[in-house]
């Protein structure tokens, strides 16, 4: 049996391996559930800069993407939220700018 360490030993702040975050699937907490309208989306990046889970992956699309007023967004595109790890915070609907971000109950 591995022996046990101390609370002096311990590092201060956590002793974890770098990277567990992406065992830890946070969408498992979630009790609302963010319904993205691409429809309306401008781009902006801010519900990218403020999700606490890196849960609304982005990709370079030198296509563009139809977004809000049938516009082409070209360049840094958001893309549909991964609910493996979105917890359903809200934040992203509280600060879209064009509330094209809905909060529902999860079924
Ligand atoms: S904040 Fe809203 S408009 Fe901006 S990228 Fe996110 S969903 Fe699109
Ligand atoms: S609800 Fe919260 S965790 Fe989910 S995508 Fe929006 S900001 Fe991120």
């Amino acid at each position: 049996m591995a022996e046990k360490k101390g609370w002096q030993e311990l590092m201060r702040g956590g002793d974890l391996p770098p990277a567990t975050a992406l065992e830890n699937k946070t969408g498992s907490w979630r009790s609302l559930r963010p319904v993205y309208d691409p429809s309306n989306c401008i781009h902006c990046m801010i519900c990218v800069a403020y999700c606490p889970d890196m849960a609304i992956p982005i990709k370079h699309s030198e296509e563009g993407v139809v977004g809000k007023g049938g516009r082409i967004y070209k360049g840094t595109v958001r893309l549909e939220t991964d609910f493996d790890y979105c917890k359903g915070c809200g934040i992203c609907a509280n600060e879209c700018p064009t509330k094209c971000i809905t909060m529902v109950r999860e079924e």
